[in-house]
């Protein structure tokens, strides 16, 4: 081949790859800024194009109640609701990522809230040192995703249960739970609940004695979010359709 077509050729081969590209570039930015792409979701995608491995797995955020602001309830013996939460925090989190899950522990007030975009939020506390017994779990009164922050709700209330044996404290949510300072620091599109896995005083057998079922019992309330979640394939060729409760259709 004569010199000047072979470097004719190399330069059309460059310009076509640069086009390609800047296209590329052009469709990310354009539906990022449409809002149809967000963060994760945008790496998703690449993931999905790439076959990257651990891009599309799902994202979870555990916060440690009361850690690194203050001990939470603390009883008569000395013990406090903090050492509990920061244990089970730690637990839940080594058995989601034994599932292929990211998760992060975040404190109580960690700086990382502001505007955070999970899969997600879990907030795990304890009840008073009174001898009572059960648990609750609460979503935001105020919510852009009433349905995904209630299915969260319900997927926690029967695994937690099944997994410990602990029945539900009826109607004593409180408004400390519904107005959770976190719900409102978090991204709107980012699932949360908070869990009073039980009192202090009442269930302390089973909060010091077996720590590891109430761990998999907030695992596997997680992982049913996750699952119900997760978009089921669909016979039609269009990835964006959507989906009941997709992760990929935030609102
Ligand atoms: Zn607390």
């Amino acid at each position: 081949m004569p010199l000047d077509r072979l470097e004719r050729l190399q330069t059309w081969l460059l310009r076509g790859l640069l086009i390609t590209l800047g296209l590329l570039v052009l469709v990310i930015a354009v539906g990022v800024q449409q809002g149809r792409l967000t963060g994760p979701r945008v790496s998703r995608k690449l993931g999905q194009l790439l076959a990257l491995p651990g891009l599309d797995r799902p994202r979870v955020a555990l916060i440690a109640g009361h850690s690194g602001f203050d001990t939470g309830a603390m009883c008569d013996d000395g013990l406090m609701e903090v050492m509990i939460t920061e244990d089970l925090a730690a637990r839940t989190a080594e058995l989601l990522r034994e599932e292929g899950v990211r998760t992060s522990v975040l404190k109580e007030y960690d700086p990382e809230l502001e505007g955070l975009l999970v899969d997600a939020l879990v907030s795990i506390h304890v009840d008073s040192c009174i001898p009572l017994s059960g648990f609750k779990v609460a979503s935001a009164e105020e919510t852009r995703i009433p349905e995904r922050d209630a299915q969260l709700v319900a997927c926690l209330t029967d695994r937690y249960a099944k997994a410990t044996g602990l029945g539900l404290h009826p109607n004593t949510e409180t408004s400390d739970m519904f107005g959770y300072h976190a719900f409102q620091r978090v991204a709107d599109e980012t699932p949360g609940a908070i869990i009073e896995v039980g009192f202090l005083g009442g269930d302390r057998e089973l909060l010091q004695g077996r720590p590891e079922q109430v761990a998999e019992g907030i695992a596997q309330g997680i992982l049913c979010f996750l699952e119900e979640a997760r978009p089921t394939p669909t016979p039609t060729n269009n990835p964006e359709s959507p989906v009941r409760g997709g992760l990929q259709s935030p609102r």
